[in-house]
């Protein structure tokens, strides 16, 4: 439907004096933008995410003018360090240059085409190089465009590989306690953060939830392979009574990282995995926050030595550039799938921008960069550092651990040291480390009582040490009292 011309901006409150939109579709800005003009008129028409929007009547939402590495910059000049890579998905720093001239020329070339009967060059070269890259036997690439859409696929892949083999009883999913796999409806369904998703419970289809393996509640002398390990025998149990109708577990491997950061032992992804092929069942890594090197190894499966039968990508998969996401899967299941189009076997599911030309430039620019700079090692490095500008954090009288994997890395703040009893939610204590952050230059956004870092690879130790002793001002402030 068209609609008429006049009716645009037909509520004259929305008219901003400083942009217009003129026939040749260039917006042209004539007074001069800065934190506070830009800050008033977002918060007129932007509805933001993960946000009660009246917290911004106190705290007033930054506009980012540019990048550099792991510096934003807002339209006052003031810098903040991307301590948090931007919600995970920047890995070499925002406005690379290697990248930018990558999708610079990719632009000129093409900016998209349908991945339905069509296909492009950087699509082809990125699955190429992802497969060549994932665990052995991860032979087929699913494009999405965004990470809860990776888990869908994933998750309706497996349901159907089942349909298709003749089992249809099996229509269920098995998941952590505390883990996160995205907020549309059937990842939500699959996760268990109760802030996201309570609210919904009615729209969810109920998964079977097995308790974490997380490694915060050690039993005394316990090491985390032991409770890992030990925290499997209930996963193990869950299998042995359900398997017949359940599709897949899920898992984000060795980090749950919406889930506050919790961390276990890769042994439980062995076992796992040894258990789903005694069962039956598709064991989905859902690697979108973990992938990419966040964990010390390219992938976080490796750890364990295993290959998932669905490998789920988003996030850094291009850098932190342009969403894309992709489900890598076996032989096996794309053979089930495949037949005469009348047998309707098919899987035909589909998102608009589906493998996205830019997005797999960005994806295969971001793969170079890998090589080029044997950022492992790197990483292996920067680790190090951020585990010794942190080393005393854990003596403070309201942490109650400090924990690493790779370039994660958390601090939980607790009221009570001994007991480990939490911050009551409602004080939002890490608000205020948020906004100690904010004051400094440091973009740290805690989850709730958890302080972490997740910095783009490119930061430097002088920036960790900075970022870590910001960091500790501000747990320092948010404990006081
Ligand atoms: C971010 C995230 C998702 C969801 O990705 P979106 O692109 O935000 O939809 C899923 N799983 C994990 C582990 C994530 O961290």
């Amino acid at each position: 439907m068209r609609r008429n011309p006049g009716e645009r901006g037909h509520n004259p409150d929305l008219r901003s004096p400083s942009c217009s939109i003129r026939a040749t579709a260039v917006r042209v800005c004539v007074t001069s933008v800065n934190n506070q003009n830009l800050s008033q008129r977002d918060q007129a028409v932007i509805w933001h995410p993960c946000t009660q929007m009246k917290d911004h009547e106190v705290l007033p939402v930054i506009p980012i003018r540019r990048g550099h590495g792991v510096w934003l910059e807002d339209f006052d000049g003031k810098r903040y360090l991307d301590a948090i890579s931007s919600w995970w998905v920047n890995l070499f720093g925002h406005a690379n240059p290697y990248i930018n001239a990558a999708v610079r020329g990719q632009l000129e070339t093409l900016e998209h085409v349908l991945l339905a009967g069509f296909t492009h060059e950087p699509a082809v070269c990125l699955a190429e190089r992802l497969l060549s890259l994932a665990p052995v036997g991860l032979t087929r690439c699913f494009y999405a465009d965004n990470g809860s859409s990776a888990i869908e696929v994933a998750l309706k892949m497996s349901f159907h590989y089942w349909l298709n083999a003749g089992q249809a009883r099996k229509t269920r999913f098995v998941t952590l306690a505390n883990s996160y796999h995205g907020e549309t409806l059937g990842a939500l369904a699959v996760g268990d953060v109760d802030l996201y998703k309570k609210t919904y419970a009615p729209l969810l289809m109920t998964a079977i939830t097995a308790p974490s393996p997380d490694c915060y509640n050690l039993e005394r002398g316990e090491s985390w392979a032991e409770h890992s390990t030990r925290k499997f025998l209930e996963m193990e149990s869950i299998l042995a009574e359900h398997a017949d109708e359940v599709c897949a577990v899920i898992v984000e491997p060795l980090v749950q990282c919406a889930g506050s950061m919790r961390m276990y032992d890769p042994v439980y992804l062995t076992r796992l995995r040894e258990a789903c092929d005694r069962y039956g069942v598709h064991l989905i890594a859902d690697e979108i926050a973990v992938g990419f090197g966040r964990t010390g190894t390219l992938f976080a499966c490796e750890q364990a030595g295993i290959t998932p039968d669905f490998l789920c990508l988003s996030k850094g998969i291009t850098g932190g550039y342009l969403p894309l996401s992709a489900v890598l899967t076996r032989d096996r299941i794309y053979q089930a799938f495949y037949g005469d189009y009348t047998a309707q076997k098919a899987f035909l599911h589909s998102h608009s921008y589906t493998g996205n030309a830019l997005a797999c430039t960005a994806g295969l620019a971001t793969l170079d960069l890998f090589e080029k700079d044997d950022v492992l090692k790197r990483n292996r490095v920067l680790s190090g550092v951020m585990a010794e500008a942190t080393k005393s954090f854990s003596d403070h009288p309201h942490v109650a651990e400090v924990r690493q994997t790779g370039m994660i890395l958390a601090i939980e703040m607790v009221k009570d040291k001994l007991t480990r009893e939490p911050y009551d939610w409602r004080e939002r204590r890490g608000l205020t480390v948020y906004r100690h952050g904010l004051e400094r230059g440091v973009l740290l956004r805690p989850l709730g009582n958890v302080v972490y870092f997740m910095p783009p690879y490119v930061i430097t130790p002088e920036e960790i040490g900075f970022m870590a002793e910001v960091a500790f001002e501000g747990i320092q402030r948010a404990t006081a009292h």
